[in-house]
């Protein structure tokens, strides 16, 4: 074992602060890697805060996670030191049930294990996230960076982007097609440039005035603002597909209205408690209401290296370890640009 310092919630309404972590020395199939930096997720508000009352105190978030590769085990052939590396959602899985041999993880039978707050498969410790400067995972599930991008700008593809590259994929969105994203938060910014990338006619959906401009930027062809009555009315029954990933509670009805027949609308944010949703809405049209959870980690490598080539990374505002409460008061607000990234090289040295 070896010691790092990472940055914990302690209980649930406790501020994140320094702790000593534990990790453990990387075995065979290990890559052990130092953390440049790591994304700010709006579940690692969710988790620090308790909101899924799941969470096993002390909690050390962060799962958008770049870094160099520090030393890996006897039996890694895949990774050297040096190497530019990414880590996200999930640290191991079952890979024997159907799901994890068809190469979605994230849906293993038995349950993944997640980067953080979640048990071991051997040892049975906590894991611990990527708010500290050292990292050790079993090389199934490290991701390779394409070099010539940004690491700091890639580190919330980890998470944001595939978890919206994903069911973009999954439900073939592409040229022809009508589709909304709502919410430009880190996962709905993501959502706008990989829609825009598939050639689909992307219409963002926010409650922020002042992000209309941004929106059109990262790659929307309109912005409509949810708040304006008139405006959501003209959009009824006009599109084929819509991610929603709104973090919060909030009227899923007014979008699944917008759906032509047979249209789907796919929803990521994970609000707290359940949303209703109306059942005429969804027979009159024949129109589907689904889930997506994050991707596989075959998938999550093909999108790493779909950004490489079409040069896409997140739009990020870097941030020092100790304003991470500051960052989580401005997600609460929706002021995020787009999203939250944490400079490793600031977290203190000791505790
Ligand atoms: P975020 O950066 O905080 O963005 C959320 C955005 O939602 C806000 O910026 C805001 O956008 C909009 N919003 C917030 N409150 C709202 C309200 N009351 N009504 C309407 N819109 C509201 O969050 P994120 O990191 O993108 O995460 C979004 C959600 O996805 C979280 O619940 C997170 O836990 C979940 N998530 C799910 C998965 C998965 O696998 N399914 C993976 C990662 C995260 P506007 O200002 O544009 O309205
Ligand atoms: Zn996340
Ligand atoms: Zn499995």
């Amino acid at each position: 074992m070896f010691s790092c310092v990472g940055y914990a919630a302690t209980a649930a309404d406790a501020r994140l602060g320094p702790i000593k972590l534990d990790r453990r020395d990387p075995g065979p199939d290990d890559v052990q890697i130092d953390i440049l930096y790591c994304g700010v997720c709006h579940s690692d508000l969710h988790q620090a805060r308790n909101e899924w009352q799941n969470t096993i105190f002390p909690c050390v978030p962060g799962h958008e996670i770049v870094g160099r590769v520090a030393k890996v085990g006897a039996s890694v052939t895949r990774f050297h030191a040096g190497d530019l590396v990414g880590v996200g959602c999930m640290v191991d899985s079952c890979r024997e049930c159907p799901s994890c041999r068809e190469g979605f993880e994230q849906y293993c039978e038995v349950g993944f294990v997640p980067t953080y707050n979640g048990e071991e498969r051997q040892g049975g410790g906590i894991t611990f996230g990527g708010y500290s400067r050292a990292v050790v995972v079993d090389q199934a599930f490290v991701l390779k960076v394409p070099e010539k991008l940004d690491p700091a700008a890639v580190a919330p593809l980890l998470c944001a982007g595939i978890t919206t590259y994903s069911p973009l994929r999954h439900w073939k969105v592409g040229p022809g097609q009508r589709v909304g994203i709502v919410g430009l938060g880190g996962l709905g910014h993501m959502g706008v440039k990989f829609a825009r990338a598939f050639g689909a006619e992307v219409v963002l959906f926010t409650t922020s005035a002042s992000k209309v401009s941004d929106g059109l930027r990262l790659g929307a062809h309109e912005v409509v603002l949810s708040k304006d009555a008139g405006a959501m009315a003209k959009e009824r029954g006009r599109f084929d597909f819509i991610l929603d990933a709104v973090a919060a509670n909030h009227d899923i009805n007014a979008y699944l209205d917008l759906l032509k027949r047979d249209g789907t609308l796919v929803q990521v944010g994970a609000p707290e408690t359940p949303l209703p949703v109306s059942v005429f809405s969804l027979l009159m049209k024949r129109r589907n209401f689904s889930g997506s959870l994050i991707g596989g980690i075959p998938e999550t490598q093909e999108m790493l290296d779909f950004c490489g080539e079409h040069d896409i990374t997140a739009d990020i505002e870097m941030i020092r370890m100790d304003q991470i409460e500051d960052a989580y008061a401005r997600m609460l607000r929706s002021d995020v640009k787009y999203r939250f990234v944490i400079d490793m090289a600031t977290m203190p040295e000791s505790v």
